[in-house]
C-alpha cells in the first residue's frame, strides 16, 4: 500500500473507538460482502463499534461468511433504523463501489451524512466524496485492498480465519478462481498469508460453488439449451431471460451469477451479456476478453460500468427493447470484437 497519507489519515481515525458503518454496493456479491465483513470483523478486534448495511439483499451462497447474521439489509421497513445509523454513525467506510449511485436508495442519506467517509475499491472513476478514498483498479478485488489497508495499519495480525475466510471468498471470486488477469503475485502471496492464518480454501470453494439447488441448475440447464444467442460474426454472445422465466425456476437473488460465462466461454467469443427483466428495469451484466472494453460500452450506453472486462448497466426499455438496441450497437464495434481475442 503505497499511498501513506490515506493510510496515516486511517490510523489517526481509528486511533480511539469510533461508531463505524460499513455498507457496500446493491445486490452484494462475495468481494462486497466478504470485504464489508472482513473489515468488520478486524474493526471490532480494535475495539470499534461496527455495522454493516447492505442496500439489498444478497445470495443465501453467502450466508456462510462470519459475521452475516449480524447484517442489516436496507428495506423501506427498516428505514429509520437504519437513517438513525448512518446519522449516528462518525465513520462510513464505502467498500467495492466507486459511485454512490451504487447504493441505490441508500446514497442521499450517505452523501448528507456528517461521518468520515472512507471508500476503498477497485472499480474505475472513483467519485470523489469521501475523506479518504483508497482506489486502485490494479486490485483485483476489493477484499485485496482490506488485507492490505490493514497490512499496512500495521495490524496483519489480527486476520484470524474467520477475517480470512470472508476476504478469501472475495478474491476468490472475482479473479474467476484465480483465472483471470487481474491474479497478479500481490493475490497469490496474500492468498498464501490468508491460508497461514487457518483459511480453509477448499471450504470455502465448496460453500459458494457447489451450493445449488436443483431448480438453479435446471434454470441453468434451460438458459443454455434455449436462450444462449451467439452472433459469430461479432464474436458475440447473449443470454436475455424474461421475468416469467424467472418465476418458472423460482430464481433467487445471486441465481444468474456466473451465467454470463458460460456464454463467455464458448470459442471465439470475446463479448458476452446477460440481459435479465427485472421488472424495475432490465440488469445487464457484460464480460469480456482481451482489449474490448465492457466498461466503456456499458458507461456509453446502458448507464453502467465496472472494470474493463466485466461491467454491468441498466436499462428502463422493455427486454424486447435493450436487446434490440443491444444487437444494433454491435456492427460498431465489429473491427473492435474482430480483433480484440
Ligand atoms: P456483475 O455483472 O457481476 O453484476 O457486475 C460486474 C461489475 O460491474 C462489478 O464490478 C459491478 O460492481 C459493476 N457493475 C454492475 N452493474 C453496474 C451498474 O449498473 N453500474 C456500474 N457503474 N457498475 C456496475
Ligand atoms: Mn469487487
Amino acid at each position: 500500500m503505497k499511498d501513506s497519507e490515506q493510510i496515516t489519515a486511517l490510523r489517526e481515525l481509528l486511533a480511539t473507538p469510533k461508531n463505524i458503518l460499513i455498507t457496500t454496493h446493491h445486490k452484494p456479491d462475495a468481494d462486497a460482502l466478504g470485504s464489508s465483513l472482513g473489515l468488520a470483523g478486524y474493526l471490532k478486534k480494535k475495539g470499534h463499534r461496527v455495522i454493516v448495511v447492505t442496500p439489498s439483499d444478497y445470495p443465501a451462497f453467502l450466508n456462510w461468511m462470519p459475521g452475516h447474521e449480524e447484517v442489516l439489509v436496507y428495506e423501506p421497513q427498516t428505514d429509520a433504523r437504519v437513517r438513525q445509523l448512518v446519522s449516528e454513525s462518525q465513520v462510513i467506510f464505502c467498500l467495492d463501489f466507486s459511485a454512490l449511485s451504487r447504493i441505490n436508495d441508500m446514497s442521499e442519506m450517505v452523501r448528507q451524512s456528517p461521518a468520515f467517509k472512507v471508500m476503498i475499491d477497485h472499480h474505475m472513476f472513483p467519485e470523489d466524496f469521501a475523506q479518504v478514498t483508497i482506489s486502485d483498479t490494479r486490485a483485483a478485488a476489493t477484499c485485496e485492498l482490506v488485507f492490505e489497508v490493514i497490512r499496512a495499519l500495521g495490524d496483519q495480525e489480527l486476520i484470524d480465519a474467520q477475517i480470512g475466510e470472508c476476504l478469501y471468498a472475495g478474491i476468490m471470486t472475482d479473479t474467476g478462481s484465480f483465472r483471470h488477469p487481474s491474479t497478479s503475485r500481490n493475490v497469490h502471496l496474500i492468498i498464501a498469508e490468508l491460508i497461514a492464518a487457518g483459511v480453509n480454501t477448499a471450504r470455502v470453494h465448496r460453500l459458494i460453488y457447489d451450493n445449488h439447488t436443483l431448480t438453479r441448475l435446471r434454470f441453468l440447464g434451460y438458459a443454455l439449451k434455449d436462450k444462449l444467442v451467439v452472433y459469430p460474426e461479432y464474436n458475440t454472445a447473449y443470454i436475455a431471460i424474461t421475468q416469467e422465466e424467472l418465476k418458472e425456476y423460482d430464481s433467487r437473488t445471486g441465481d444468474t451469477e456466473g451465467l454470463v460465462n458460460f456464454a463467455l466461454s464458448i470459442e471465439g467469443i470475446v463479448f458476452a451479456a446477460l440481459i435479465i427483466d427485472r421488472g424495475q428495469a432490465v440488469k445487464m451484466s457484460f464480460r469480456s476478453v482481451g482489449d474490448f472494453s465492457v466498461n466503456e460500452f456499458a458507461r456509453a450506453h446502458f448507464n453502467g460500468g465496472g472494470h474493463h472486462n466485466a461491467a454491468g448497466g441498466i436499462s428502463h426499455d422493455s427486454l424486447a427493447a435493450t436487446v434490440a438496441k443491444f444487437e444494433s450497437l454491435l456492427p460498431q464495434y465489429q473491427e473492435q470484437l474482430i480483433h480484440s481475442a
